[in-house]
């Protein structure tokens, strides 16, 4: 298979801002922005302690009633304010948000503004570290746009937005598929014909790097070990959800594929399928690709199966007898079942289950059921320790079991702001 050559861009080449040198008096702070379709989310942390200073939410831009909530946390932190009204584009959220921060003193022409860290969900194979933008690193997340449509042009539109209002500011995109670029070849690679799967890029990339990244290691940290001594199988259970097969830090396998429509049952995406479902829509129901796609991506999953994609919703729905609600509580957790055997096998050794994301962290039945029999293999958890309510990471098997079951809560933002500010700081140590 052609490798394309490793990313040119993560070395200590000259990059806009890179006399953000650390140390005293050096700016420590660092503005994450999730750019989605219609939606922008923000945090600006400091990385003197990866304390948060303010974050918040632009969303329907593009219509009338585009809404920003901004909650500053600067010294104790403040009111959260809203703000209604239309907000046209990408551009105009962004300046509502520098506005909303220059309000509490934290301005985008801030000199304590080190870095702008992107999350930009597909980097392909080219990239597989956080790289500081270029002209030639948008290039080419604009070449990865055909495998991911929906994700890429809102992620390169905050890009530009950002270097429009700072040009003099270093910009560092966090790839969501970084993580899983570790993957061999066997797991990576679908058995399709190669030279069709090579000329189409058609291969297994995997998506929320950055969550399993993150929660693989603080897992380790929560085991009192060394991310390279620890084997991990890490379930990331959100709306979107997928599991990694974590082997001494390094990914292994992971659910998502070449699009995040692979692997497990999601709110509203049905994971894995029988490919054949698509062309059977296709020749007899009368449906085109785009049909079948938006079937598979925005009518399936829990919500196609029981109406609801809220799992605390379902639960209720349960609790009140409703048998499609346990019918797709069912389906979901013998799929999750089915990864985290396939996981321990590829693994060989496991040293341990976390969970994470809403799902993972908030629905004790989920944790409960997706491991109830297999404790053959040490895995179980203890009702108590499972039930009770945290914000922090914690192990909720039984004292006895082989296996830990950990819920660690993700950090995708802090784990944004820890690599860009790595990066640019590493950047400025060699330049
Ligand atoms: P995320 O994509 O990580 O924000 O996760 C969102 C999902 O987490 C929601 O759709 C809910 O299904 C789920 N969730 C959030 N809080 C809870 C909770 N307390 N109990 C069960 N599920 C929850």
């Amino acid at each position: 298979m052609t490798q394309p050559s490793p990313t040119a861009t993560t070395g200590p080449s000259p990059a806009p801002g890179a006399g953000a040198a650390p140390g005293a008096g050096a700016p420590t702070r660092v503005l994450v922005l999730n750019s989605g379709s219609s939606s922008v989310k923000y945090q600006l942390l400091d990385m003197k302690d990866g304390g948060r200073l303010a974050l918040g939410l632009v969303e329907r831009i593009g219509e009338e009633t585009s809404r920003l909530v901004h909650t500053p946390l600067l010294g104790g932190g403040g009111e959260k304010r809203e703000k209604h009204g239309p907000i046209a584009d990408h551009a105009a959220a962004l300046k509502a948000v520098a506005e909303e921060l220059a309000a509490d003193g934290l301005g985008l022409d801030s000199p304590e503004l080190a870095v702008i860290g992107h999350r930009v969900v597909h980097g392909g194979l080219r990239f597989t570290e956080p790289t500081v933008i270029d002209d030639a690193v948008l290039a080419e997340i604009e070449r990865l746009v055909p495998v991911a449509p929906l994700h890429n042009p809102a992620n390169l539109t905050g890009i530009r937005t950002a270097m429009s209002l700072r040009p003099d500011l270093p910009q560092v995109a966090v790839f969501d598929t970084a993580f899983h670029t570790t993957m061999p070849e066997w797991a990576a690679r679908y058995a399709i014909d190669v030279e069709t799967a090579d000329a189409h890029r058609i291969r297994r990339y995997g998506f929320h790097g950055t969550s399993h990244a993150y929660v693989s290691r603080e897992t380790a940290r929560l085991l009192g070990k060394a991310p390279e001594e620890v084997n991990v199988i890490v379930l990331h259970l959100g709306n979107g959800a997928s599991a990694s097969a974590v082997a001494g830090g390094r990914c292994v396998d992971t659910s998502m594929g070449l699009t995040p429509l692979e692997g497990l049952v999601m709110g509203t995406r049905s994971g894995d399928i029988d490919p054949a479902v698509t062309f059977h829509l296709m020749r007899n129901a009368d449906m085109s690709a785009e049909d079948v796609d938006v079937l598979l991506n925005k009518r399936s999953g829990l919500v196609g199966l029981c109406g609801d994609n809220d799992m605390r919703e379902i639960r209720r729905r349960i609790d009140e007898g409703d048998a499609r609600a346990a019918l797709a509580f069912d389906i979901y957790v013998h799929r999750l079942k089915k990864y985290i055997g396939a996981y321990y096998a590829v693994l060989g050794r496991v040293d341990a289950v976390a969970f994470t994301a809403g799902v993972g962290e908030n629905a004790a039945p989920v944790r409960e059921a997706a491991v109830a029999g297999l404790e053959e293999l040490g895995l179980a958890v203890d009702a108590g320790l499972n039930a009770e309510r945290s914000d922090e990471a914690r192990i909720v098997s039984p004292e006895y079991a082989r296996v830990a079951v950990a819920v660690v809560p993700t950090d995708e933002e802090l784990e944004i702001a820890r690599q860009s500010y790595a990066l640019v700081s590493g950047l400025a140590g060699e330049a």
